[in-house]
């Protein structure tokens, strides 16, 4: 998939000198995303690609989307416009209210950082780095104190489960841990959206339910978060409360759906072997 540079910083905006202007939260059941007619053209003349061809999305608070599609549908494409990593060739994409071609550069860096969450198939942690300190990283480029930065961080992992792992390095982690990890860095920002990128395509089973019902519980509650996850697996789909899925560049079926429990599902597996 063309996922831009997975560099650690891709949860992370720039720093920002200008003090940051507060970014409204959305009320619950309000549209955080909205999108109309997005189109995405790669390269020109004959080799023109039509990546997305008039892209019609709205995504409230707390819903749980998987976005699926074959290979080269332009899910990523997609992915990559929401995100606020990519500029669509045409459309209109409003992002907590804000239409993001009007905003500054400095802005959208401001509003990008505070309403999104990043999540990658490959953790993109830093590696010679602690648990805590990778997740103190955005909070690092948002400016925030020593003492909130570590209390922040803290909380962050304790809400992932790992609590007891703050000092770990990624090497001394399972991939789910590490997943934990990055999950925890995409949080402490507490944005309002957390867009994954097959977030689960290097987990078995489960490991992979263990991250799908953190999910679930994110979601879950007053002040619950949006998840978008880019996913081909039509078993993880079945967890989420919305499935829209891309073709050729198009949205084809878009359904909301009651989502199986990822709990259940966990509880449903048989007992571990001990190893
Ligand atoms: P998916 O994530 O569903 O596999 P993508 O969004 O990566 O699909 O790609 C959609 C289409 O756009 C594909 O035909 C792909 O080859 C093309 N594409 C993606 N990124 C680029 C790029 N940077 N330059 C040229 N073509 C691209």
């Amino acid at each position: 998939m063309a996922v831009p540079s997975p560099s650690a910083s891709a949860s992370v905006a720039p720093p920002v000198a200008a003090p940051p202007a507060p970014v409204p939260a959305p009320a619950t059941g309000d549209v955080v995303m909205e999108v109309r007619g997005l189109t995405k053209t790669y390269g020109s003349g004959e080799t023109t690609v039509h990546a997305l061809r008039g892209v019609d999305l709205e995504v409230r608070r707390r819903e749980f989307v998987a976005i699926m599609g074959p290979s080269g549908s332009g899910k990523s494409t997609l992915m990559n416009l929401l995100g606020c990593l990519d500029v669509p060739t045409a459309g209109v994409y409003k992002l907590a209210g804000e239409d993001v071609a009007r905003l500054s550069r400095d802005r959208l860096a401001e509003v990008r950082n505070r309403t999104l969450g990043f999540v990658f198939q490959n953790y993109n942690l830093l590696p010679r780095t602690s648990a805590l300190e990778n997740v103190q990283l955005p909070l690092l480029y948002a400016g925030v104190g020593r003492r909130e930065l570590k209390a922040r961080a803290t909380e962050a992992l304790g809400r992932v489960g790992l609590a007891s792992r703050m000092d770990h390095r990624p090497n001394q982690l399972s991939g789910g841990q590490q997943q934990r990890v990055a999950i925890a860095r995409a949080l402490v920002n507490r944005p309002a959206v957390i867009l994954a990128d097959e977030a689960t395509g290097n987990l078995d089973t489960r490991t992979s339910l263990e991250i799908i019902a953190l999910f679930q519980e994110l979601a879950a509650g007053e002040d619950g978060m949006t998840i978008v996850f880019v996913t081909h697996e039509p078993d993880v789909a079945a967890f989420c409360s919305r499935v829209v899925v891309v073709r050729d560049g198009r949205i084809v079926s878009d359904q909301q759906q009651p989502p199986a429990s990822a709990a259940a599902a966990l509880a449903a597996l048989p007992p571990e072997e001990a190893s």
